[in-house]
């Protein structure tokens, strides 16, 4: 299969990472192209955890060519310290990561802005300076990598963020910093940054038309998309299907899309969650699930797979296969619920509501499954308990899509494909 997707069909945090990383061992390119330091893949090898912010999960095989595309939110702080996890750990990247030219810059000031907005107005943001950096490339004040060997360039567009969001800075008690000081991070980044800059697109364009197998990392989850998303609790990119041409800077269908989703649901800070679990299986999930968010250490709130919002991602992101994660974390629990659709008052939603104070109000009507056991080192997926096997088909069923594999377990080999 020349290229291959793999997004997020919940609200993030599914464990796309190591479904990634998994793939990657066959894939000649990785390609971020969405989305910025706010998203967090995880991957384990031999108990090694690596984060991965900024950087294609994908750097791990040492065979793959990683491109980090126009549509990333470039944070060179974040991909300065990976970089550092990276040598740290001994794997060389020299002549194999590549940044887009055209990607907007995350520049201190925006995550001094994240930080203002959140004091002024409480919205709860990663911090990253994410959605700032988005909005700026919306209002044409934004820096791109290329204007950072551009000085003029460069100076008139510190000058003018300076004036645009000093007084907003201000209004939140936060010093906003100097020119001089910015101009010189710019040039330190330029620097140390120069030797990674391409023409990502060209790149791709070329793997294309040699046949080359390219993987397209998602990050986030189609839940947290700005338009389909439940707005205004969302990013602000297309981090799943939407989300590639755009971001790759050229025309790429991908002809398989793997959509990834966890046994479970989860959601990092406000907003609707119709199967939240608030009491003891909710602390239940977070615990063994170690839901705790890769990014800000936040704990993630936790409860039961909600179909009806995987139907409507589904309807988005179009997958071909789905990869359910995390089955390890529902062993020995008796009972296993699933949302199968949402009511209002006397009414069964069929259509997954697009106002969100409807959602707020919802009752999620459950089918219970019974518990499956461990799933520990279970070696090929028809040997998975039968409750398993049964949950799963339940989900294909609903969602329409096969399931083509799943995650036991955190570890790299903890994966079972399904064979056709
Ligand atoms: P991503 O953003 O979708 O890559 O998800 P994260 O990396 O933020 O979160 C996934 C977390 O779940 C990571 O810590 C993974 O190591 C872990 N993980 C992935 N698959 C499994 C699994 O099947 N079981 C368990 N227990 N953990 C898993």
């Amino acid at each position: 299969m020349a290229v291959t997707a793999v997004v997020g069909l919940q609200w993030g945090d599914e464990g796309k990472g190591k479904l990634v990383d998994a793939l990657a061992a066959r894939a000649d390119y990785v390609v971020r192209y969405a989305s910025g330091s706010n998203a967090g893949h995880t991957v384990i090898v031999n108990g090694r955890r690596f984060v991965f912010h900024i950087i294609p999960s994908g750097i791990l095989h040492e065979r793959t060519t990683c491109l980090v595309c126009r549509g990333v939110a470039f944070d060179p702080e974040s991909f300065f310290s990976e970089l550092k996890s990276l040598q740290e750990a001994g794997i060389a990247y020299e002549n194999r990561l590549w940044i887009s030219r055209r990607a907007h810059l995350v520049l201190p000031l925006h995550k001094l802005e994240d930080e203002a907005l959140d004091r002024l107005l409480g919205i709860g943001t990663t911090k990253r300076g994410v959605g700032p950096c988005y909005a700026d490339r919306a209002y044409r004040l934004g820096v791109r990598v290329i204007d950072l060997y551009c000085p003029t360039t460069l100076r008139q567009r510190i000058r003018t963020l300076l004036e645009v969001k000093s007084p907003l800075l201000r209004k939140a008690q936060i010093e906003p910093p100097s020119f001089d000081d910015l101009f010189s991070w710019c040039e330190d980044v330029a620097r140390r940054l120069q030797r990674f800059v391409a023409d990502t697109a060209g790149i791709l364009q070329k793997a294309l038309s040699s046949g080359a197998e390219i993987l397209l990392e998602g990050a986030q989850g189609v839940m947290l998309d700005i338009d389909h998303g439940t707005y205004p609790y969302v990013t602000s990119c297309h981090p799943a299907t939407d989300g590639i041409s755009s971001g790759c800077g050229i025309n790429i269908v991908p002809q398989r899309v793997i959509g990834v989703l966890k046994c479970y649901t989860t959601r990092v800070g406000a907003g609707p969650f119709p199967t939240e679990e608030k009491g003891d299986i909710g602390e239940t999930l977070r615990r063994r699930g170690g839901e705790f968010g890769a990014t800000t250490s936040r704990p993630r709130r936790c409860g039961w797979l909600d179909l009806p919002a995987l139907k409507y991602a589904c309807r988005i992101a179009a997958p071909t296969h789905l990869f359910v994660t995390k089955l390890d974390v529902l062993a020995e629990l008796e009972k296993i619920k699933v949302c199968s659709a949402y009511r209002i008052g006397a009414d069964v939603l069929t259509e997954f509501p697009a106002d969100i104070s409807v959602l707020e109000k919802v009752e999620p009507l459950f089918r219970e499954f019974c518990g499956w056991g461990d799933v520990k080192g279970v070696e090929a997926f028809s040997r998975l308990p039968s409750q398993a096997l049964e949950f799963l088909a339940f989900i294909e069923e609903e969602l329409g899509v096969e399931v083509g594999g799943v995650s036991v377990g955190s570890e790299r080999m903890e994966l079972l494909e399904r064979q056709t």
